[in-house]
This record gives C-alpha cells, sequence and structure tokens, in this order.
C-alpha cells in the first residue's frame, strides 16, 4: 500500500489548491490493487460512496475533507476498519481450518463404523438417501481398528473386572 502520510500530503495539498479531486478519490487512485489491505479500502470506500449517494440523492457530489482533522479523522477511522476486517478475516480462516479438521475427522469415524458421512441425517444425501447409519455399509477395517476396537478393548476388560 502507498504510504498513508505521502497520501495524506497529496489530500490537503488538493483539496487546498480548489481541485475536485476527493479524498477517497484520491486514496482509491493511489492504492496497490495487489495489496489485499488495499483492496479491502478500496471495498470500503467504494460502499460508503454507495451508501452516500443512495442517502443524499445522485445529483450530491462526493463530500471534500477539507480540515486536516477530518482528514485524519477518517484515516484513523479506515485504518481501524481495514484492522477490523483483517481480524474478522483471521477468524474466518481459523473457523474453516477447524471444519476442514472436523469434517476429516468425521469421515474417517463414520468410515470405521460403517455409516455414511452424514450418518443417515441427510434425506437428500447422494449417498445413502438418509439410511446411512453405523452399521449400514461395511466398516472400513484399518479404521475400525483405529477408532473403534481400542474403545471395544477396554470395555471388555471393564466387564470382567
Ligand atoms: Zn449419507
Amino acid at each position: 500500500m502507498a504510504d498513508l502520510n505521502s497520501l495524506l500530503l497529496q489530500a490537503l495539498t488538493a483539496s487546498g489548491s480548489g481541485s475536485n479531486l476527493s479524498m477517497r478519490e484520491l486514496l482509491l487512485s493511489q492504492l496497490d490493487s495487489d495489496a489485499p489491505e488495499a483492496a479491502l479500502l478500496a471495498n470500503y470506500l467504494k460502499q460508503q460512496d454507495e451508501n452516500e449517494l443512495s442517502s443524499e440523492g445522485e445529483d450530491d457530489p462526493i463530500p471534500l475533507y477539507r480540515s486536516p482533522q477530518e482528514v485524519e479523522a477518517k484515516f484513523e477511522e479506515m485504518a481501524k476498519t481495514v484492522q477490523e476486517l483483517r481480524a474478522r478475516l483471521d477468524e474466518v480462516d481459523q473457523i474453516y481450518e477447524e471444519l476442514e479438521e472436523l469434517r476429516e475427522r468425521d469421515e474417517m469415524i463414520s468410515a470405521a463404523l460403517g455409516a455414511c458421512y452424514c450418518w443417515g441425517r441427510n434425506r437428500q444425501c447422494p449417498d445413502c438417501n438418509g439410511r446411512g447409519r453405523p452399521g449400514t455399509f461395511l466398516p472400513d477395517d484399518r479404521l475400525f481398528a483405529k477408532f473403534v476396537l481400542p474403545a471395544v478393548q477396554v470395555m471388555k476388560q471393564r466387564k470382567k473386572a
């Protein structure tokens, strides 16, 4: 992403000289579209534009941020938004990672028990039509030995004692 200070300076110069270039146009023109932060920021600005257009009517020009305080406040607000979006994206990544792990485990255990991966709970399931409860299919030998036998052995020992 382009250096924020230089952007700030350009924005101030532009508005000071009476140019029609708005802060957001300037930012958008300066952003490196390859950087993920830039894409987020650009989307945010675009959305803000759309919100303002829809609330103020299409003929209204995009407002200028005239004072340095306004520009700085806008920057801080945007930086915060980008930070929040990044945190959300990290959360989503983590959730996907966990989901992937759970799916893998679910597939192994259902195969160990001869169940469909939907456990017979999905009537639209293309593999079992909702009938794939444990024992419906032949259990996978290797997975059965890995996940089920140890539990069976413990239960047998408990009964003996
Ligand atoms: Zn199924």
